[in-house]
């Protein structure tokens, strides 16, 4: 099956009679026939559902049509981005340990990395994505476990190469995880690229309708996990009665052992409901994802000739820096986010916001209608100017949804909110 076919096709197959929907299946309990049925299942050597905080038939459909989009081998969805980069850590990290993230990544994630995993005993060092496999290596430690970075990333809309990580990740015997939520796997299957890991935020395209938040981490099944560093995946849990990873479940290890083990101890798992929303949205992707891209690409091309714009970061744009790597690893497009620069600074970037009447101020990306927001003045307020230069965000800074309105009606927008800048 294409994409598109895989997007409506995959993860439930009605038999004969069956709903020919997706059910929401809003139970947390299963019931079995013998209390050795359970035993196996507690013991990890028997498969089939336990408990709604581990594993639900509905979201477990959509975890196999992610999978089957990404190209790899197992899925598990989470109650947001946030939890499925928490977890695809967590997963093989431990206190002590060290991992290496690219420094164009999501605010909340830099966040996370930075912060939050620092005071689990468990260290990031930023590296520049642009940097050469030489200065790269600098970066890399004996603990170094694992190489995160982003497909498309945010403000610079910059466009990450993916084999350069990958064979970086490869050469030191680590995994490379990335997230690529802004590409979807319409736009980009990273495992194809050498990616081992691959984490989203369906919370934008995948959902694409702005109604829930989520995530999901997907395995390709390809990492090596034997080689020494990964003693969490190769020896004995003995929350499981000893069970090894890497016997028992062979390449979908690191999966397995994601739900298994910390899903089951976070319980950080979506409900039926929402795995049934993302459904609707996951079946739909390949449509929106080529509208929203072309209209992306119209607007980035018009807001590109405007003597009010001081900039315009969109990848298909010639000149851009980041214009080989769309062409290699973007053909399709390179989403519907744009970022660009109003000429004049804050006064005049809000005096655009403000004259817009179709596109909405939101604090989120990748709707279905398009949606603006001005950095400056909302998610890095606290910074002064000149701070705001050294995060890549100019003051004029505004970031650029593009939605799925018909291209003529964005365009009178925009060019309303040019007309109201002096
Ligand atoms: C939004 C986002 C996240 C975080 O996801 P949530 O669903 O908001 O927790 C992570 N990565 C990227 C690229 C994002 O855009």
């Amino acid at each position: 099956m294409k994409i598109e076919t895989k997007c409506l096709h995959e993860g439930y197959e009605p038999q004969n009679g069956e709903t020919r929907v997706l059910p929401v299946y809003q139970s947390t309990t299963y019931k079995y026939d013998s209390t050795e049925h359970v035993g196996k299942l507690f013991d990890l050597s028997a498969s089939g559902h336990m408990y709604s905080r581990i594993s639900n038939p509905t979201v477990d459909a959509v975890e196999k049509k992610i999978a089957a989009l990404e190209g790899g081998i197992g899925a598990l969805c989470t109650t947001s981005g946030q939890a499925a980069s928490l977890i695809s850590i967590l997963n093989i990290l431990s206190a002590g340990d060290h991992f290496i993230s690219t420094s164009t990544i999501y605010g909340g994630t830099l966040n996370l990395f930075a912060v939050t995993m620092k005071r689990l005993g468990i260290e990031c060092t930023f590296v520049d994505a642009d940097a050469s496999e030489e200065e790269l290596q600098k970066a890399f430690r004996s603990n170094t476990k694992a190489v995160f970075g982003e497909t498309i990333a945010n403000p610079a809309i910059a466009v990450l190469d993916i084999e350069k990580l990958a064979r970086f990740a490869h050469k030191n015997q680590v995994p490379f995880i990335i997230d690529n939520t802004f590409a979807t796997p319409f736009l980009c299957r990273p495992i194809e690229h050498g990616a081992d890991i691959v984490i989203h935020s369906t919370t934008k395209y995948m959902d694409g309708h702005a109604i829930q938040v989520g995530g999901v981490i997907v395995d390709s099944g390809k990492f090596n996990w034997d080689n020494g560093k990964f003693p969490c995946l190769c020896e004995a849990d003995e929350s499981y009665h000893g069970v090894v990873y890497t016997k028992q479940f062979g390449a979908a290890a690191y999966i397995t052992k994601a739900r298994v083990q910390l899903m089951r101890d976070f319980g950080a798992y979506p409900s039926a409901q929402d795995a049934f929303l993302l459904n609707l949205g996951l079946e739909t992707l390949a449509v929106r994802m080529e509208r929203h891209c072309k209209n992306a690409d119209a607007i980035a091309h018009f807001l590109n000739k405007s003597d009010k714009v001081e900039f315009v970061n969109y990848p298909t744009l010639d000149g851009n820096k980041y214009k080989s790597l769309a062409d290699k690893y973007l053909p399709k497009g390179a989403s519907g986010v744009i970022s660009f620069s109003i000429k004049g600074g804050r006064d005049n970037a809000v005096k655009f916001m403000d004259a817009l009447k179709l596109a909405s101020i939101v604090v989120h990306v990748a709707d279905i209608r398009t949606c603006v927001l001005h950095p400056a003045s909302s998610t890095h307020r606290q910074l002064t100017d000149e701070q705001l230069v050294g995060a890549g965000i100019t003051p004029g800074l505004i970031r650029l949804s593009v939605g799925l309105e018909n291209i003529d009606d964005i365009l009178e927008d925009i060019q309303a909110g040019l007309d109201a800048v002096k």
